[in-house]
């Protein structure tokens, strides 16, 4: 018995949830409301992260199930002493970390849906993406050479402050980013602006990358295209990351190195013996048989058993036997 499920709740998983199972919550829920993808969702992502930072560490977990959110809370957990949730998130997909993110532009990360036929047989995808790269015309410079200025909206601080009325003889400041200059504080003449970027030193372009399966790769793995993320100038690009996420399977599931099935068969097939056929994952036909008088256990056999059909290791290594 746990005391709260709150943290449990939130990743959509029971209290009983293996590690693995926790993982497997926080990634897709990760991917899902990173502010990447779910600008709205701040706080959602933020949480996703608290409770996958407590859930995660088996000594944490351990302090949450006896004693909810206040003992993590008082184990000097909680607050702002919780991780950042972008330095979770880079940690678990392999981001670099902070230091990283300030010499290279940032890793974008995606997920692609796959069934388990991908996973057990292989197979290339193709995926476009829409990235930004460095601008042909103007070398990523904007515009002409020496067509920088100080930008005459904000005077080169980068800052403006709106002034506005809220009520009748009151007025309120705000101070935010200039637009003109997008905090740069200088700016390109617009009359010599690049015009293939207008002046934004990058352009938006569709880019493919083809996407290598392997044969028995698992759900969750990742494959690094490396520096195939935004480009910016004077920054190497970062990585772009992508996720398998395998959809589940309507007959087969996944258990390690083996798939498995599991087969509903009338009490008489289970009492006198039987002969059914399967489908594989790669199309072959296996014939499974059940000799009569072989069945000592009828009323458990009635409720299905586990039938191994397959395996996600080497094809020497695949078997079929019944048990
Ligand atoms: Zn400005
Ligand atoms: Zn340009």
């Amino acid at each position: 018995m746990v005391k709260e499920t709150g943290y449990y709740d939130i990743l959509q998983v029971k209290p009983t949830a293996s590690s693995e199972e926790i993982k497997r919550a926080y990634r897709k829920l990760a991917l899902k409301y990173h502010p990447d993808k779910n600008p709205n969702e701040g706080e959602r992502f933020k949480l996703i992260s608290q409770a996958y930072e407590v859930l995660s560490d088996p000594k944490k977990r351990d302090i949450y199930d006896q004693g909810g959110e206040q003992a993590i809370k008082e184990g000097g957990l909680g607050g702002s002493n919780f991780s950042s949730p972008m330095d979770i998130f880079d940690m678990f997909f392999g981001g670099g970390g902070r230091m990283n993110r300030e010499r290279r532009g940032k890793n974008v990360v995606h997920q692609l849906s796959v069934s388990l036929e991908d996973l057990y047989n292989g197979v290339t995808r193709k995926l476009a993406l829409q990235k930004n790269v460095i601008c042909e015309k103007c070398k990523g410079y904007g515009g002409k050479k020496g067509a920088i200025e100080k930008c005459p909206m904000c005077k080169g601080r980068g800052m403006q402050v709106l002034v506005q009325q809220i009520g009748p003889g009151m007025v309120q400041q705000i101070q935010t980013m200039c637009s003109e200059c997008k905090g740069q504080g200088e700016r390109i003449n617009p009359k010599d602006r690049c015009d293939k970027c207008n002046g934004c030193k990058v352009v938006r372009e569709k880019k493919i990358i083809e996407v290598h399966i392997d044969k028995g790769v698992k759900d969750g793995q990742k494959l690094v295209f490396h520096g195939e993320g935004d480009q910016e100038p004077d920054l190497e690009p970062g990585d772009v990351i992508i996720v398998l996420d395998q959809k589940d399977h309507s007959v087969f599931q996944r258990r390690g190195h083996d798939l498995i099935m599991k087969m509903k068969i009338h009490l008489s097939e289970a009492l006198c013996g039987f002969k059914r056929t399967i489908e594989t994952l790669d199309s072959r036909v296996l014939v499974i048989t059940s000799r009569p008088g072989h069945v000592s256990r009828a009323s458990l056999a009635s409720q299905g058993k586990t039938a191994y059909i397959g395996s996600f290791a080497s094809s020497a290594r695949r078997h079929h036997d019944y048990r």
